[in-house]
């Protein structure tokens, strides 16, 4: 009896047109936050039903609390309703889309700097409308460390100072997520592509800050045991928001070998959109590392695109896993998505048409990758 490979989402999902016209309203002061929070749930419960009804071994409730996967951290909504103490809405650009549009981080004025909402606060509401095991997505520390002027320095509150308690911070993150009963943490490190992009419109692309994520996320890594980080993934993708993406155009080649220098269980890696995915599992085959500070490293090779409305087919995705097994030894190999869903909470998904649309689609793509993991196990022997 063969099993099938591994396999695991990102997130999350599409927000329901309801909500997100909720979050305007809110943003507005048109609604109360229990009013809110109402619908928040109602689309968690959904999310996590119809996961579950894929077949999906693990779940989300895909973030449809979060205002984003970068900044639920630090604020209620995107627009910055609920922001943290000691952060102005005027940061960096997190990122600049090949559609035109940007995303924007907050900035730090002063310290301490202080989580206002953990994942686990989120993840302890989902719990209980799950009957399988569940995963919770973090945002890795490198992505806040951009919340830091890019140059000079806050006065009484040094760079060093705020990279210490931003790391303690993470770590707290994920163990809270842990002790809520998340089964499995993934960080997401959408920026680790992002900064070889040298565009100079979004000037901390510029300034080879790669080595920089990798060390700083390894300080958070580094807290726990092996046998914790076996279930401590990274994320890594071009970006995807509103059905764009930001660095696609950025090798893999000079990402990949201090990707995998992180000390994490498993790699969440954007693939299935690739041009040439054969040369991108052969990188992942030379560089993730059968021993990564006692614990292996698994690829999970990204084998659906959630920006492309077309439903990939479960001989798709059995065919991308066989062949990926050429590279990748098979007992370190596993099936993902390229990306979140909806990694942001205001997203239309233009073209899907609607965000509504989008969910059905998301679940249809899940349910093939589910089949098509089980298919690749089988011809695997497994
Ligand atoms: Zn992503």
């Amino acid at each position: 009896m063969s099993t099938s490979i591994p396999t695991e989402n990102v997130g999350s999902l599409p927000r329901p047109a309801k909500l997100q016209e909720a979050i305007a309203k809110y943003d507005k002061g048109e609604i109360t936050q229990d009013q809110l929070a109402e619908l928040q749930d109602e689309a968690c419960r959904d999310s996590i039903e119809r996961m579950e009804a894929t077949g999906s071994p693990i779940v989300s409730d895909g973030e449809q609390r979060a205002s984003s996967f970068a900044t639920y951290p630090l604020a209620d909504t995107l627009a910055g309703t609920g922001l943290a103490p000691n952060l102005a809405g005027d940061g960096q650009y997190f990122a600049i889309f090949d559609d035109g549009h940007h995303r924007q981080l907050p900035r730090l004025t002063g310290g301490p700097f202080r989580y206002k909402t953990f994942a686990a606060d989120y993840l302890k509401k989902s719990m209980p409308m799950a009957s399988k095991p569940m995963k919770q997505a973090v945002i890795a520390p490198s992505m806040l460390s951009l919340l830091y002027p890019l140059d000079g320095e806050i006065e009484g509150y040094p760079r060093a100072q705020f990279l210490d308690d931003l790391v303690d911070e993470c770590e707290k993150d994920i163990r809270k997520a842990f002790d809520a009963g998340a089964v499995r943490v993934s960080i997401d490190f959408t920026e680790g592509r992002l900064a070889n992009k040298n565009d100079p419109r979004n000037p901390w692309t510029g300034r080879n800050m790669l080595q920089e994520f990798v060390d700083l996320n390894n300080r958070v890594l580094d807290r726990f045991t092996p046998e914790e980080r076996r279930n401590i993934g990274i994320h890594t993708c071009p970006g995807g928001d509103c059905d764009s993406v930001h660095s696609a155009e950025v090798d893999y080649a000079e990402l990949l070998p201090a990707m995998f220098q992180m000390n994490a269980g498993y790699f969440l890696i954007q693939l299935a959109s690739e041009t040439d995915k054969e040369r991108v599992y052969k990188l992942c085959g030379e560089h993730s590392r059968e021993d990564a500070n006692g614990v292996p490293q698994v690829c999970f090779v990204g084998v659906i695109d959630p920006l492309n409305p077309t439903v990939e087919t479960a001989q798709q995705v059995c065919d991308a896993l066989v062949t990926a097994a050429k590279y990748i030894p098979k007992e370190r190999l596993g099936a993902t998505d390229d990306c979140g869903f909806s990694p942001f909470s205001v997203d239309v998904k233009p073209k899907h048409g609607s965000p509504d649309i989008a969910r059905d689609i998301a679940f249809q793509k899940i349910a093939a990758r589910i089949e098509g993991a089980k298919m690749a196990g089988e011809q695997l022997d497994m």
